[in-house]
């Protein structure tokens, strides 16, 4: 949305009144919700909706008062629930395993998987590495930027894989996300790295050109007598 609005010259707002701000709010262990940034999607509301059999979650209130009720607290007694953090657009909802432990953008996504024991996990999942470190575990996400299905049904993955599996010995890693080149995460995160041709060799006809290009070591010129 910001990309459009940029791209349309509407990066300033007319909005002219104060903004509405929210304390944080703890919702279970696992996810923080920061109202202050929610756009009322309902997005995690239609994910709650689906993990749960009954609604247990909603928003309250009309227009200005509009908010994600609390009610969201009886969803995380779900073992699902931890998916309501991947479909949120604007980081409203928060992994607390995760906040501010890293920049996203410093982090490597490899897809990796797991026989998990709950009949309704996939076991398909991104891990955020940083070294050998995992910091973060999300579900994998489409070309649209939508949670990856699989045969049909939606790749949920379970709390126990998101936030109880943080070691990378927990995983079978498949090898790094692609991830879209325009993406900040794809900064630092370089796959099918082409090496350029050497062509200077070429130029001088097949000499060497090790003088030429020996950068690394003291120049005798500025060595101390
Ligand atoms: S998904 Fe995020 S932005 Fe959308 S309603 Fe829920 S908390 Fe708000
Ligand atoms: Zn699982």
């Amino acid at each position: 949305m910001q990309d459009l609005g940029y791209e349309h010259g509407k990066a300033g707002t007319r909005y002219e009144f104060k903004r509405r701000t929210f304390e944080r709010e703890d919702i279970g262990p696992y996810i923080q919700l920061h109202m202050t940034r929610c756009i009322l999607c309902y997005r995690c509301t239609y994910v709650a909706n689906q993990i749960t059999d009954g609604r247990v979650h909603g928003v309250l209130d009309r227009g200005d008062h509009a908010e994600i009720s609390t009610y969201i607290s009886k969803a995380i007694d779900n073992d699902f629930s931890g998916n309501m953090i991947d479909v949120c657009p604007v980081g409203a909802l928060t992994d607390k395993t995760f906040r501010f432990k890293n920049r996203v953008w410093f982090t490597k996504p490899v897809d990796a998987h797991r026989n998990c024991d709950n009949p309704k996990c996939c076991g398909k999942v991104t891990l955020w590495l940083r070294g050998n470190d995992v910091y973060r575990v999300t579900a994998r996400k489409d070309e649209w930027g939508e949670v990856q299905s699989y045969e049909g049904k939606t790749g949920w993955i379970c709390n126990t894989c998101r936030f109880d599996k943080k070691k990378t010995s927990d995983w079978e890693i498949e090898g790094p996300t692609k991830i879209n080149r325009h993406s900040v995460i794809s900064q630092g995160h370089y796959n099918n790295l082409v090496t350029p041709q050497e062509t200077i060799s070429k130029v001088l006809s097949g000499r060497n050109p090790k003088l030429l290009m020996d950068i690394h070591d003291e120049s005798g010129v500025n060595k101390r007598k």
